[in-house]
C-alpha cells in the first residue's frame, strides 16, 4: 500500500493545518513506530483512526503541583508540533498554564471531570511531604487534589523528574516527592528527565490513543522503549571511556571529546535514549555540548547527583569504583 493511501486525506488536512510538513510527519510517525514496536503502516493507521473519532475525544486532565512549567514547555514546543495534534485528538478539560478558563470555572472544570471519572491524569510537578501547605491550589492541599483525581483516572501519567521521583523540590524543605510515593499499588507511566521529553510524552499519549493500553514498563515505572539502554551504552565519548581518556581541564582543546567522567557524569548509571533521541529537534544533547550527564532520568535527581561537574558524589564515586575493577566492561568496536 502506497503512502498517500495510508494517510488519508483527511489526515494530510488535519496535519497541514496545524502548521505541519506533510514529510515531515512521516518522518515522525516512522521513528514513533518503530519505538512503540508498530509498522509504520500500522501506526499512521491507528493514528488517523484515533484522529477520526473526534466524538470519543479521550478526556485529559493536566495538574501542576510543585514544578518550574518546564515540562508544559517542553510538550508545547515540541517539533514537528505534534503536540497541537494531540491536544486537538484529546480533550484537554483542565491545564492550569494553557487552558483560557480561571479561577472558579476553571476548578468546576476539574471538580466535573474527575467526579465523571475515566479520564487520563497527567501529573506535571511533585507533592510535599513536609506539610500539605507548601502546595496548595485553587484552596485545597494539591496531595488531596491527586489523591482524588487518581481514584477516578483510567490512566496516570508523571511527567518531570518532579512528578516521577521528586526532582529539585526532593532537596528543598518541602520534601518534594514523586506522585507513585503517595499513590501507592497504583500502576503510574513514569516519564523522568528534567523536563519531560516531548517525544516521550507524544509517544506515550499516542500509544495509548492507539492500543488503549500502557506501554510496557521497567522496574521504576518508566517505558522500556524509551528507557532501556543507559546513555553511556550509545555516548559518542565511549571509546575514550574504555581508554581511560578523561576530561580534567576545559580549556585544553586536545581533551575536547574526551570522556566526562572526571567531570561528574553519571551516564553509567542513567537509563534514558538522550544520545539518540537527542534534545531540541533532535540538535543535540547534554553531553555532545559538553555537560556531563547529571542523571536526571534516575530516583535520586538532583540531591544524590550533586556536586553536578565533579566527580565527589557517591553515584560518582561508586561508577569509579565500578570502572576501576572492570565491572564496567568495555564496549565492541569502539
Ligand atoms: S561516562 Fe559519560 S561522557 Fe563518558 S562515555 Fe559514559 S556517558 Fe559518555
Ligand atoms: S543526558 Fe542525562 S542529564 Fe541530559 S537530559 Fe539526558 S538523562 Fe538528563
Amino acid at each position: 500500500m502506497k503512502e498517500y493511501d495510508v494517510l488519508s486525506k483527511k489526515l494530510t488536512k488535519v496535519v497541514e493545518s496545524h502548521g505541519i510538513n506533510r514529510r515531515d510527519f512521516l518522518k515522525y510517525c516512522a521513528a514513533t513506530a518503530a519505538v512503540l514496536g508498530l509498522s509504520e503502516l500500522e501506526f499512521t493507521t491507528r493514528v488517523a483512526q484515533a484522529m477520526g473519532t473526534a466524538s470519543k475525544k479521550p478526556p485529559v486532565l493536566w495538574l501542576e503541583g510543585q514544578s518550574c512549567t518546564g515540562c508544559t514547555i517542553s510538550l508545547t514546543q515540541s517539533y514537528p508540533p505534534v503536540a497541537s495534534i494531540i491536544l486537538d485528538t484529546i480533550s484537554l478539560r483542565h491545564h492550569g498554564t494553557i487552558m483560557a478558563a480561571a479561577g472558579d470555572l476553571a476548578e468546576k472544570v476539574l471538580h466535573d471531570t474527575v467526579k465523571e471519572g475515566g479520564f487520563v491524569l497527567i501529573v506535571e510537578g511533585s507533592i510535599p511531604t513536609a506539610d500539605d501547605r507548601f502546595c496548595v491550589v485553587g484552596g485545597k492541599p494539591f496531595k488531596k487534589t491527586i489523591e482524588e483525581a487518581a481514584a477516578k483516572a483510567a490512566a496516570i501519567i508523571a511527567v518531570g523528574a518532579c512528578a516521577t521521583y521528586g526532582g529539585i523540590p526532593a532537596a528543598t524543605p518541602s520534601k518534594g516527592v514523586g506522585i507513585g510515593k503517595i499513590l501507592p499499588g497504583k500502576t503510574i507511566i513514569n516519564l523522568p528527565t528534567c523536563p519531560v521529553h516531548h517525544d516521550h510524552l507524544s509517544g506515550t499519549i499516542l500509544y495509548f490513543l492507539t492500543t488503549g493500553k500502557a506501554p510496557a514498563l521497567d522496574k521504576i515505572g518508566r517505558p522500556v522503549m524509551y528507557f532501556g539502554e543507559s546513555i553511556h551504552d550509545n555516548c559518542r565519548r565511549r571509546g575514550q571511556f574504555d581508554a581511560g581518556k578523561f576530561l580534567t581541564d576545559w580549556n585544553d582543546p586536545k581533551q575536547k571529546e574526551w570522556c566526562l567522567i572526571q567531570k561528574g557524569c553519571k551516564g553509567p548509571m542513567t537509563y534514558a535514549d538522550c544520545a539518540i533521541r537527542r534534545w531540541n529537534a533532535g540538535i543535540n544533547f547534554c553531553i555532545d555540548c559538553g555537560s556531563p550527564c547529571q542523571g536526571c532520568a534516575e530516583p535520586g535527581f538532583y540531591a544524590d547527583m550533586t556536586p553536578l561537574y565533579t566527580a565527589e558524589s557517591e553515584i560518582s564515586k561508586k561508577i569509579l569504583a565500578m570502572r576501576e575493577s572492570g565491572l564496567i566492561p568495555k564496549k565492541e568496536n569502539t
